[in-house]
């Protein structure tokens, strides 16, 4: 089945759906936002003498709806102007339209009756063909649309999308039992490709994968920490975060973020669609919640739950509850052994490995959290998910855990933690006695660049199904496909003659291990491959350059070293750009400074939808010196043909993002802010990213030509005097310090290409030399000194 969305109905236009609809428009898909009809007019309607029958009261729920999306941090929209692609609406007008639509999802308040009496509206206006899907966290597909025909039935399955649905990569699809499996594969495949999702195919059971199996650790961990004299609040925290490969938000500061009558009421879902007497004594509210529900401790939206901000004498601080005393107190840090041995620990596996392997009470906690958690998930395969694999990538896509609780399991090893839990008269499920009695040692194992997990009705194993888009450099190397590394970047065979260069130094900074891969993937591409990518699958595509090195270079007054390390620079980016094979960049999440100068010399950027690029340099006080000026320069030069053309205009726009280090907010952001071309591309799912660059190599190899050597006609000292002139007023409104101006004067000065009048031809290599010498000049000043120590402590821009 080939599925073709290309309109939507959203209904619902609460914090879910209005920005499920965001993420419909993101992608291009045009979406009716429809809500229910206000009972009241606004005091503000009012004033304007309108009735409750005028339109806009009329859709007044969606229509704000849609202009909240511009407020909503982060941005559910990957740019604002997307919003456009959103049409307003009300169930009573304009239902009937959703008869044009290829795919309605309702996102309505979580109550069986009135999801049930919206799908049978729903039945009776939606085209033939249409899918239908609901966004519950929880309740029944199939109870949900028992009263609607087969037809409906075939076609209506859950979609529950996870908040915030553009940043959380957890969809779970749920089938009913009448839904058409070719339409599960379908949307599967959809949902994927065209939504970016990672999708998990989930039973329809209370709270399917993701929450059924959060929220028992939630609620075991509430149970553990009061357990053996009782543990704090942060001390939790401690030991459920990052120490195990969680997020930082951990245990608690996540329920406040949740919200905890939306956690009790998911946990209830729970408790009351069960019938196992023992699952349903860890499903039912805890008396700690109950009694911070009564007093509406609810978390962040009543401004305090299990933590609370007080201002005090010293300025705000945290206090933490003390579930004893239901008493605010000061929060004491944790200290022990096993926490200090998991924060130096390396990598998730070795992080929890030393958090257990403690004799302290906190690691004592964290095994018996953890073991409850990875029987509780072992019991639960079969009944809510296929196999293993979706409850592990339900956890990391939606609860953004590190590692799975299966994958946490062979982490901390199989055979011996299971041991353990059975001396400690815990139940282990039987299929997993059987899977390590006939001797296996993991529940995955890699061969050959295949994965394989465990299948629990045969108990064998069997290959992960994987979707050929997905290309996984960590397992090419496995593969041995690496053609050439060294400490800082590989340079990866991905099949077909293409070669991909993945930058691998700490946060993917380049330094001159990076530069040197990047000269000798050059030679070797241009003698044996049809050409390459640059990418790679680090938790950011690049920070920029190594300004540690410099700092210390600058502080020593070693100008004549600063200077080999911005020529190398800008000699390897030249080289890049004028290597007669195609070049592919596909930058996602954070590509900064350096790292866009890397993309820069590329024939076509392929970037991530969730990419944050920007030529940051001023922010630690310096202007881009690896090609970025002279190629913005030249980009003004190309984009303005003709002796006369006015550059003015680009170049100040140039100048303005640069000068004031704009960082895109999306993959079209950056396009919007001219950082990408008109022919550079934005994909979806980072996952198909790499695959992409590769099409996108093999296509323009056909035939290609290298980029030749051009004139870049500048807007000289005229228009140089254009930018000072900004800059000056900028400082003289007080918006801007001195040191902004004289790195504004230095960039407008680069830019310009100097001192020579306006409309001369210059050469690539001149406006390098500018480049560099205008980088030379700012090493040497304090205040730039300063920004760098700054940024490299404290991680942030100073303002000096
Ligand atoms: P919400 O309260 O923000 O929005 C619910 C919307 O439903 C409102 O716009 C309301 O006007 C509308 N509505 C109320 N009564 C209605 C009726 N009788 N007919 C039609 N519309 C009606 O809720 P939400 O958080 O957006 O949740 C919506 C759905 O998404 C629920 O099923 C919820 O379980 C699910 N969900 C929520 C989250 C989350 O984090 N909030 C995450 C995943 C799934």
């Amino acid at each position: 089945m080939n599925l073709s969305i290309r309109k939507a109905a959203v209904i619902g236009s609460g914090i879910m759906g209005s920005q499920i609809a965001a993420h419909l428009a993101n992608v291009g898909i045009q979406t009716l936002l429809l809500d229910i009809v206000p009972k009241e007019l606004t005091e503000e309607e009012a004033k304007k003498g309108l009735t409750l029958e005028h339109p806009s009261v009329r859709s007044r729920f969606s229509a704000s709806a849609i202009k909240k999306l511009a407020k909503i941090k982060p941005a559910p929209l990957y740019d604002e102007a997307f919003a456009s692609r959103i049409t307003p609406g009300n169930l009573e007008d304009d239902l009937a339209k959703i008869a044009e639509v290829d795919w309605i999802i309702e996102v309505v308040v979580e109550n069986l009756d009135v999801k049930r009496s919206l799908l049978k509206q729903i039945e009776q206006h939606r085209g033939p063909g249409a899918v239908v899907s609901s966004n519950t966290s929880g309740i029944s597909i199939n109870a949900m649309a028992a009263e609607c025909g087969e037809e409906f039935r075939k076609h209506f399955l859950g979609t529950h999308f996870f908040n915030p649905p553009r940043y959380m990569k957890l969809l779970e699809i749920i089938p009913g039992n009448d839904t058409d499996p070719e339409l599960v594969t379908a949307m599967k495949v959809f949902c994927e490709k065209v939504l970016g999702k990672g999708v998990v195919l989930a039973k329809d059971t209370p709270n399917f994968i993701g929450n059924r199996i959060g929220t028992y650790g939630l609620l075991v961990t509430l149970q553990e920490m009061q357990k053996n004299g009782g543990y704090t609040v942060e001390e939790v925290d401690a030991v459920t975060g990052p120490a195990m490969g969680r997020p930082k938000s951990a245990t608690f500061r996540t329920l406040d973020l949740v919200g905890l009558d939306t956690f009790v009421h998911v946990a209830d879902n729970v408790y009351h669609n069960v019938t196992d007497e023992q699952e349903k004594a860890v499903f039912c509210t805890p008396e700690v919640l109950k009694s911070m529900t009564e007093r509406k401790w609810l978390g962040e939206k009543t401004g305090q739950g299990f933590y609370l901000k007080k201002k005090g004498e010293k300025g705000s601080e945290i206090l933490s509850l003390n579930l004893a005393t239901m008493e605010y107190v000061p929060q004491t840090k944790p200290k022990g052994a096993s926490l200090e041995a998991a924060k130096t620990a390396k990598g998730t596996k070795e992080k929890t490995k030393a958090l257990l392997a403690g004799k302290d009470r906190y690691s004592e906690l964290a095994w018996n959290i953890l073991k409850q958690v990875l029987i509780y998930s072992a019991e639960k395969v079969g009944e809510i998910s296929d196999s293993i694999r979706e409850i592990d990538d339900a956890m990391k896509w939606g609860f953004s855990w590190d590692l799975g609780p299966f994958e946490t399991w062979d982490a901390i090893g199989l055979v011996r933690s299971t041991q353990r839990m059975e001396a400690e008269g815990l139940n282990v499920p039987q299929w997993v006695k059987d899977w390590i009695a006939a001797g296996n040692t993991s529940f995955y194992k890699n061969e050959s660049g295949k994965l394989y997990s465990v299948h629990i009705s045969t108990t064998q194993y069997k290959e992960v199904e994987h979707v050929p888009e997905a290309i996984s450099l960590r397992s090419l190397k496995e593969q041995n496909k690496t053609i050439k590394g060294n400490s800082g970047a590989s340079l990866i065979d991905l099949g077909d003659g293409v070669a991909c260069l993945e930058f691998h130094s700490p946060n993917n900074a380049i330094g001159a291990d990076i530069l040197s891969m990047i000269q000798q993937s050059v030679e070797e591409v241009r003698s044996n491959y049809l050409g390459m990518v640059i990418a790679n699958q680090g938790k950011n595509f690049c920070v920029g350059a190594n300004i540690m090195l410099l700092l210390m270079e600058a502080q020593d007054e070693e100008w004549d070293e600063i200077d080999d390390i911005i020529r190398m620079f800008q000699s390897t980016m030249y080289k890049v750009k004028r290597l007669e094979k195609p070049v592919v960049a596909a930058p996602h999440r954070m590509c900064l400074g350096g790292g866009v100068e890397a993309c820069m010399p590329a024939d076509q950027v392929i970037a991530a939808a969730e990419t944050y690029y920007g030529l940051v340099e001023v922010g630690v006080g310096l202007i881009p010196a690896g090609g970025g000026c002279k190629e913005f320069a030249l980009r003004a030069s190309q984009s303005q043909p003709g002796a006369d053309a006015d550059l003015q205009p680009f170049i100040n726009r140039v100048f303005e993002t640069v000068g004031t280090a704009k960082v895109s907010g999306s993959g079209h952001d950056a396009k919007r802010l001219g950082y990408l071309r008109p022919t550079d591309r934005v994909v979806t799912n980072q996952d198909y990213s790499i695959y992409e660059a590769k099409q996108a190599v093999l296509g323009l190899s056909k035939g290609y030509e290298p980029i030749p050597e051009e004139k870049i006609r500048v807007v000289g000292a005229e228009g140089k005097a254009v930018m000072q002139l900004g800059a000056i007023g900028m400082r003289q409104g007080g918006y801007i310090s001195d040191h902004d101006l004289l790195i504004a004067k230095k960039l407008a000065h680069v830019l310009a290409g100097g001192d020579v009048p306006a409309g001369t031809l210059v050469t690539e290599q001149y406006m390098l030399d500018l480049e560099r010498e205008a980088f030379l000049s700012l090493c040497g000043e304090p205040k730039t000194q300063a920004r760098m120590q700054h940024m490299l402590t404290k991680g942030k821009a100073l303002r000096n």
